[in-house]
Protein backbone atom coordinates (compact mmCIF):
# COMPACT_ATOMS: atom_id res chain seq x y z
CA UNK A 1 0.00 0.00 0.00
CA UNK A 2 1.43 3.65 -1.00
CA UNK A 3 1.58 5.78 1.87
CA UNK A 4 1.96 9.87 1.51
CA UNK A 5 4.80 11.78 3.23
CA UNK A 6 4.97 15.50 3.25
CA UNK A 7 7.32 17.77 4.66
CA UNK A 8 6.21 21.15 6.53
CA UNK A 9 8.82 23.42 4.82
CA UNK A 10 9.79 25.89 8.12
CA UNK A 11 12.76 26.84 9.27
CA UNK A 12 13.83 26.12 13.00
CA UNK A 13 12.50 29.62 14.49
CA UNK A 14 8.65 28.97 12.66
CA UNK A 15 7.85 27.01 15.00
CA UNK A 16 4.82 27.27 17.34
CA UNK A 17 6.66 25.87 20.22
CA UNK A 18 9.07 28.78 19.78
CA UNK A 19 6.14 31.23 20.12
CA UNK A 20 6.93 34.36 22.58
CA UNK A 21 11.02 33.73 21.92
CA UNK A 22 11.89 34.32 18.65
CA UNK A 23 9.03 36.83 17.50
CA UNK A 24 7.67 36.92 14.00
CA UNK A 25 9.45 40.52 13.48
CA UNK A 26 12.83 38.98 14.20
CA UNK A 27 12.58 36.17 11.98
CA UNK A 28 14.73 37.70 9.46
CA UNK A 29 17.67 37.91 12.05
CA UNK A 30 17.61 34.60 12.34
CA UNK A 31 20.40 31.77 11.18
CA UNK A 32 18.69 30.51 8.28
CA UNK A 33 19.27 26.92 8.49
CA UNK A 34 16.08 25.24 6.12
CA UNK A 35 18.93 24.84 2.74
CA UNK A 36 20.84 22.53 4.57
CA UNK A 37 18.73 20.44 6.18
CA UNK A 38 16.38 19.95 3.12
CA UNK A 39 19.12 19.47 0.82
CA UNK A 40 19.76 16.03 3.60
CA UNK A 41 16.31 15.67 2.92
CA UNK A 42 16.10 15.20 -1.00
CA UNK A 43 19.63 12.91 -0.89
CA UNK A 44 17.79 10.81 1.56
CA UNK A 45 14.75 10.56 -0.39
CA UNK A 46 16.57 10.68 -3.60
CA UNK A 47 18.38 7.27 -2.51
CA UNK A 48 14.97 5.79 -1.90
CA UNK A 49 13.61 6.85 -5.07
CA UNK A 50 10.71 8.49 -3.47
CA UNK A 51 8.51 11.51 -3.71
CA UNK A 52 6.81 13.66 -1.44
CA UNK A 53 4.61 16.33 -1.10
CA UNK A 54 6.46 19.79 0.86
CA UNK A 55 4.38 22.04 2.27
CA UNK A 56 5.97 25.79 2.00
CA UNK A 57 5.46 28.20 4.60
CA UNK A 58 5.11 31.58 2.26
CA UNK A 59 7.51 33.25 4.36
CA UNK A 60 10.31 30.60 3.39
CA UNK A 61 9.32 30.97 -0.70
CA UNK A 62 9.86 34.57 -0.20
CA UNK A 63 13.24 34.05 1.10
CA UNK A 64 14.68 31.17 -0.28
CA UNK A 65 12.78 30.45 -3.95
CA UNK A 66 15.83 28.77 -5.66
CA UNK A 67 15.78 26.22 -2.56
CA UNK A 68 11.27 25.27 -3.74
CA UNK A 69 12.94 25.13 -7.29
CA UNK A 70 15.30 22.58 -6.32
CA UNK A 71 12.51 20.75 -4.08
CA UNK A 72 10.25 21.05 -7.61
CA UNK A 73 13.42 19.71 -9.78
CA UNK A 74 13.54 16.58 -7.78
CA UNK A 75 10.19 16.14 -9.22
CA UNK A 76 8.25 16.77 -5.21
CA UNK A 77 5.01 18.03 -4.89
CA UNK A 78 4.62 21.78 -3.44
CA UNK A 79 1.71 22.46 -1.73
CA UNK A 80 1.26 25.42 1.10
CA UNK A 81 1.48 25.96 4.61
CA UNK A 82 0.38 29.65 5.00
CA UNK A 83 2.51 32.27 5.05
CA UNK A 84 3.17 32.89 8.64
CA UNK A 85 2.70 30.33 10.38
CA UNK A 86 0.26 32.00 12.17
CA UNK A 87 -2.65 28.71 13.84
CA UNK A 88 -6.24 29.38 12.44
CA UNK A 89 -7.53 29.57 15.88
CA UNK A 90 -5.49 32.87 16.35
CA UNK A 91 -7.06 34.12 13.31
CA UNK A 92 -10.66 35.60 11.94
CA UNK A 93 -11.59 33.67 8.46
CA UNK A 94 -11.19 37.25 7.06
CA UNK A 95 -7.08 37.35 7.94
CA UNK A 96 -7.46 33.45 7.66
CA UNK A 97 -7.98 34.08 3.57
CA UNK A 98 -5.77 36.87 3.57
CA UNK A 99 -2.89 34.54 4.64
CA UNK A 100 -3.70 31.93 2.30
CA UNK A 101 -4.05 34.26 -0.91
CA UNK A 102 -0.36 35.62 -0.14
CA UNK A 103 0.91 32.39 1.07
CA UNK A 104 -0.78 31.29 -2.35
CA UNK A 105 0.80 34.43 -4.36
CA UNK A 106 4.37 33.74 -3.17
CA UNK A 107 4.82 30.23 -3.78
CA UNK A 108 3.16 29.85 -7.02
CA UNK A 109 5.91 32.47 -8.58
CA UNK A 110 8.10 29.67 -7.42
CA UNK A 111 6.61 26.49 -8.82
CA UNK A 112 5.35 25.26 -12.24
CA UNK A 113 3.07 23.16 -10.63
CA UNK A 114 -0.80 24.15 -9.96
CA UNK A 115 -1.22 24.08 -5.80
CA UNK A 116 -3.37 21.32 -4.71
CA UNK A 117 -3.13 21.22 -1.08
CA UNK A 118 -2.92 22.87 2.32
CA UNK A 119 -1.49 22.29 6.01
CA UNK A 120 -2.29 24.91 9.13
CA UNK A 121 0.32 25.40 10.97
CA UNK A 122 0.36 23.50 13.85
CA UNK A 123 -2.94 20.99 12.35
CA UNK A 124 -5.00 24.26 13.47
CA UNK A 125 -7.83 23.36 11.82
CA UNK A 126 -10.34 22.21 14.76
CA UNK A 127 -14.17 22.13 15.33
CA UNK A 128 -13.69 25.83 16.21
CA UNK A 129 -12.14 26.79 12.91
CA UNK A 130 -13.63 24.40 10.03
CA UNK A 131 -14.87 27.33 8.51
CA UNK A 132 -11.50 27.53 6.81
CA UNK A 133 -12.64 24.28 4.45
CA UNK A 134 -14.67 26.89 2.89
CA UNK A 135 -12.06 29.19 2.42
CA UNK A 136 -9.98 26.71 0.99
CA UNK A 137 -11.90 25.51 -1.54
CA UNK A 138 -12.43 29.16 -2.85
CA UNK A 139 -9.32 29.54 -3.31
CA UNK A 140 -8.52 26.64 -5.80
CA UNK A 141 -7.16 24.05 -2.71
CA UNK A 142 -8.23 20.94 -3.86
CA UNK A 143 -7.13 19.00 -0.32
CA UNK A 144 -6.38 19.78 2.80
CA UNK A 145 -4.17 17.86 5.77
CA UNK A 146 -4.75 19.38 8.59
CA UNK A 147 -7.19 17.84 10.87
CA UNK A 148 -5.70 15.32 13.79
CA UNK A 149 -8.28 13.30 14.96
CA UNK A 150 -7.37 13.04 18.29
CA UNK A 151 -8.74 14.52 21.88
CA UNK A 152 -5.71 14.85 23.57
CA UNK A 153 -3.41 17.24 22.80
CA UNK A 154 -3.22 20.96 24.43
CA UNK A 155 -3.14 23.17 20.83
CA UNK A 156 -5.00 21.00 17.85
CA UNK A 157 -7.58 18.27 17.25
CA UNK A 158 -10.83 17.30 15.76
CA UNK A 159 -11.65 14.19 18.29
CA UNK A 160 -14.42 12.94 16.52
CA UNK A 161 -13.07 13.33 12.89
CA UNK A 162 -13.11 10.32 10.69
CA UNK A 163 -10.16 8.57 10.17
CA UNK A 164 -9.79 8.40 6.95
CA UNK A 165 -9.56 10.20 4.38
CA UNK A 166 -12.90 12.07 3.39
CA UNK A 167 -14.61 15.23 1.53
CA UNK A 168 -15.17 18.06 3.82
CA UNK A 169 -16.45 20.60 0.53
CA UNK A 170 -17.86 19.87 -2.73
CA UNK A 171 -14.70 18.82 -3.96
CA UNK A 172 -12.17 19.51 -1.22
CA UNK A 173 -10.70 15.85 0.50
CA UNK A 174 -9.33 15.63 3.76
CA UNK A 175 -6.32 13.19 4.51
CA UNK A 176 -6.47 13.56 8.21
CA UNK A 177 -3.17 12.86 10.24
CA UNK A 178 -2.62 9.39 10.81
CA UNK A 179 -3.98 7.56 13.68
CA UNK A 180 -5.17 3.84 14.45
CA UNK A 181 -7.87 3.33 17.46
CA UNK A 182 -6.60 0.70 20.29
CA UNK A 183 -9.40 -0.03 22.96
CA UNK A 184 -11.37 2.80 22.23
CA UNK A 185 -7.97 5.27 22.32
CA UNK A 186 -6.66 6.88 19.33
CA UNK A 187 -3.07 6.99 18.73
CA UNK A 188 -0.72 9.26 16.22
CA UNK A 189 1.57 7.36 13.78
CA UNK A 190 1.83 10.14 11.63
CA UNK A 191 5.38 11.47 12.34
CA UNK A 192 6.59 14.72 13.97
CA UNK A 193 7.72 14.60 17.87
CA UNK A 194 5.73 11.24 17.93
CA UNK A 195 8.07 10.10 15.42
CA UNK A 196 10.81 10.92 17.36
CA UNK A 197 9.12 9.83 21.09
CA UNK A 198 8.33 6.73 19.91
CA UNK A 199 10.56 3.76 19.76
CA UNK A 200 11.31 3.27 15.78
CA UNK A 201 9.34 -0.39 16.25
CA UNK A 202 6.35 1.31 18.00
CA UNK A 203 5.97 3.54 14.74
CA UNK A 204 6.55 0.84 12.58
CA UNK A 205 3.46 -1.76 13.94
CA UNK A 206 1.31 1.47 14.23
CA UNK A 207 1.85 2.15 10.65
CA UNK A 208 1.39 -1.39 9.40
CA UNK A 209 -1.92 -1.48 11.56
CA UNK A 210 -2.98 1.25 10.05
CA UNK A 211 -2.49 -0.59 6.00
CA UNK A 212 -3.65 -3.65 7.48
CA UNK A 213 -6.77 -1.52 8.14
CA UNK A 214 -7.18 -0.60 4.55
CA UNK A 215 -5.84 2.86 5.30
CA UNK A 216 -3.13 4.63 3.39
CA UNK A 217 -0.99 6.84 6.08
CA UNK A 218 0.19 10.12 5.93
CA UNK A 219 3.35 10.93 7.28
CA UNK A 220 4.90 14.88 8.27
CA UNK A 221 8.27 15.87 9.65
CA UNK A 222 9.83 18.63 9.28
CA UNK A 223 13.58 19.96 8.22
CA UNK A 224 14.65 21.13 11.63
CA UNK A 225 14.01 17.59 12.78
CA UNK A 226 16.92 16.43 10.87
CA UNK A 227 19.62 19.52 12.20
CA UNK A 228 20.98 18.75 15.71
CA UNK A 229 23.11 21.71 15.63
CA UNK A 230 20.48 24.53 15.23
CA UNK A 231 20.61 26.96 17.71
CA UNK A 232 19.17 26.18 21.25
CA UNK A 233 16.95 28.84 22.56
CA UNK A 234 15.92 28.98 26.31
CA UNK A 235 12.85 27.18 27.16
CA UNK A 236 10.50 25.60 29.10
CA UNK A 237 11.45 21.99 30.13
CA UNK A 238 8.12 20.53 28.09
CA UNK A 239 8.55 22.58 25.32
CA UNK A 240 12.90 21.69 25.26
CA UNK A 241 11.82 18.26 25.01
CA UNK A 242 9.40 18.51 22.50
CA UNK A 243 11.10 20.82 20.12
CA UNK A 244 14.95 19.14 20.46
CA UNK A 245 14.04 15.38 21.56
CA UNK A 246 16.11 12.75 19.77
CA UNK A 247 16.90 15.27 16.53
CA UNK A 248 20.29 13.20 16.39
CA UNK A 249 18.27 10.18 15.63
CA UNK A 250 15.71 11.37 13.17
CA UNK A 251 17.61 10.90 9.70
CA UNK A 252 18.48 6.89 10.40
CA UNK A 253 14.92 6.35 11.80
CA UNK A 254 13.43 8.00 8.49
CA UNK A 255 16.21 5.81 6.42
CA UNK A 256 14.27 3.07 7.75
CA UNK A 257 10.84 4.33 7.32
CA UNK A 258 11.88 4.56 3.97
CA UNK A 259 13.28 1.09 3.75
CA UNK A 260 10.14 -0.49 5.37
CA UNK A 261 7.44 1.02 3.59
CA UNK A 262 6.40 2.27 0.56
CA UNK A 263 5.70 6.40 0.39
CA UNK A 264 4.89 8.86 -2.43
CA UNK A 265 3.24 12.49 -2.74
CA UNK A 266 -0.23 12.82 -1.16
CA UNK A 267 -1.42 14.26 -4.62
CA UNK A 268 -0.36 10.45 -6.07
CA UNK A 269 -2.02 9.02 -2.81
CA UNK A 270 -5.00 11.03 -3.59
CA UNK A 271 -5.36 10.32 -7.49
CA UNK A 272 -5.11 14.07 -7.99
ZN1 LIG B 1 4.49 24.26 10.64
Amino acid sequence: MRNALSIDLEDWFCVYNLRGVVEKQDWSKQELRIGRSTRLILKLLSEHHTKATFFVLGWIAERVPELIGEIEGHGHEIATHGYFHTLLTEMTPQSFEEDLKRALEVTRVCTHQEILGFRAPSFSITDKTSWAFEILERNGIRYDSSVFPIAFHPDYGMPTAPLSIHKVGELLIEFPLSCVEILGRRIPCSGGGYFRMYPYLLTKSLLKRCNREGRSAIFYFHPWEVDSKQPRVKLSWLKRWRHYYNLDKTLNRLDRLLSDFEFTSVKEVLGL
